[in-house]
């Protein structure tokens, strides 16, 4: 059986240096927080071109923290997509404020800027909900049309936050993914591009402000002092060990974005020259993408269920994300949306599926890859 993410191939290729550095955390009594994970942070910053990083338990976390920092709560209307991972819709009701979706371009699979405008316009009509930002996600590591967002954003006095949990090494123009937006919120779980040996996230932000009412979020809302609270907060820290392991990982990251590059050009390539009814990812020209996944569309749902079933006959493990768009999942039954609702998210979700997708893939096995969808 081919690997959908090989970690076990990574984790050769890097095997001294992070049992070295996970020997070193053990060994310094400091577990929670502390000087490895500080290093990690400047490192972070410095990579993704912003001030400030703040590094959290996990991805989830981060967007709940931005949204606490944002102040938002009950009544605020925050705009997401319905063709997202849960967690992006998730944190904005678990911190108070109520998930509005606005549905996905096709060629993109990220949030449409002119339904973004309808939605926000429908929003401030209605007066039940009061906009008050926006979380494009930057979905399968494809950052998302920032400077039409920027622009509604602006118009309407709303906040962004970029969900990068996919995209962390992506790049819109000549910016990083993570600073695409106010606040950027990643993920470190292990199958994302950068991604440690259990939970992790971080937040990106310029200014000072943020910085310092984010720490303090990220430690139960602590003032001056440990047992001093001035406001809310969780328990949102990154542990040591993780931090040491991102620090390995972030040093050859350069190279396998790279290597993800060439695994992406090499399955276009190789499914253009077998002409296989699907449609391949679209980069545009100003865009980088970190390719989290590497998913393609088949004719109908029908010939998505043949072509994974000749895959998976041939030891090729495929995924889709996300066969049920968010608003038709039950935890949302509340916001009384229904099928036909966002039909785009609906149809790309009925034929969209993914391939085996790492920086370890080698051409061989993509061959093999294409050659069964083929057969
Ligand atoms: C993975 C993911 C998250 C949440 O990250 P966790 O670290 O798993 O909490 C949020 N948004 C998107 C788009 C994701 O893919």
């Amino acid at each position: 059986m081919i690997p959908f993410v090989d970690l076990g191939a990574q984790y050769r290729a890097i095997q001294p240096q992070v049992e070295k550095a996970v020997l070193r955390v053990l060994r310094s009594g400091q577990y929670i927080l502390g000087p490895e994970v500080a290093a990690l942070e400047a490192e972070l910053a410095a990579f993704v071109g912003v001030a400030h990083c703040i590094s959290c338990a996990s991805g989830t976390d981060a967007l709940v923290m931005a949204l606490m920092a944002k102040g938002v709560g009950a009544g605020d209307a925050v705009f997401t997509t319905p063709f997202t991972f849960m967690a992006s819709a998730e944190a904005i009701a678990l911190a108070g404020a109520t998930p509005v979706f606005v549905d996905i371009d096709a060629a993109s699979f990220n949030m449409d800027p002119a339904k973004l405008q309808d939605a926000v316009g429908r929003c401030v009509a209605s007066e039940a909900l009061r906009p008050v930002g926006i979380i494009p996600v930057d979905l399968f590591g494809l950052p998302a049309d920032y400077p039409a967002i920027d622009a509604i954003a602006k118009e309407h006095g709303l906040f962004v936050i970029e969900d990068a949990a996919q995209s962390f090494g992506a790049r819109l123009d000549n910016r990083r993914a993570g600073a695409l937006a106010e606040i950027a919120c990643t993920s470190f779980f292990p199958a994302k591009p950068l991604g440690g040996y259990g939970d992790g996230g971080a937040i990106f932000v310029n200014d000072a402000e943020l910085d310092a009412v984010l720490r303090s979020i990220r430690v139960h809302g602590q003032g001056s002092d440990r047992y001093e609270h001035v406001r809310l907060g969780i328990t949102g820290r990154l542990d040591a060990v993780q931090a040491a392991i991102l620090r390995v990982k972030l040093g050859v990251f350069e190279d396998e974005l790279d290597k993800r590059q060439t695994v992406a050009s090499e399955y276009d390539r190789r499914i253009a020259d077998a002409e296989i009814a699907l449609e391949t990812p679209l980069v545009a020209a100003n865009q980088l993408s970190a390719w989290a996944q590497y998913s393609v569309l088949a004719i109908d749902a029908a010939a998505r269920q043949a072509m994974q079933a000749r895959l998976a006959a041939a030891g090729v493990p495929t995924a889709i994300y996300y066969p049920k768009p968010l608003h038709l999942q039950a935890a949302f039954a509340d916001l009384g949306y229904g099928p036909g609702d966002f039909p785009v998210s609906e149809d790309v979700g009925s034929r969209i599926f993914s391939l085996p997708m790492h920086p370890y893939l080698e051409a061989g096995t993509i061959a093999t890859i294409v050659q069964a969808m083929r057969d």
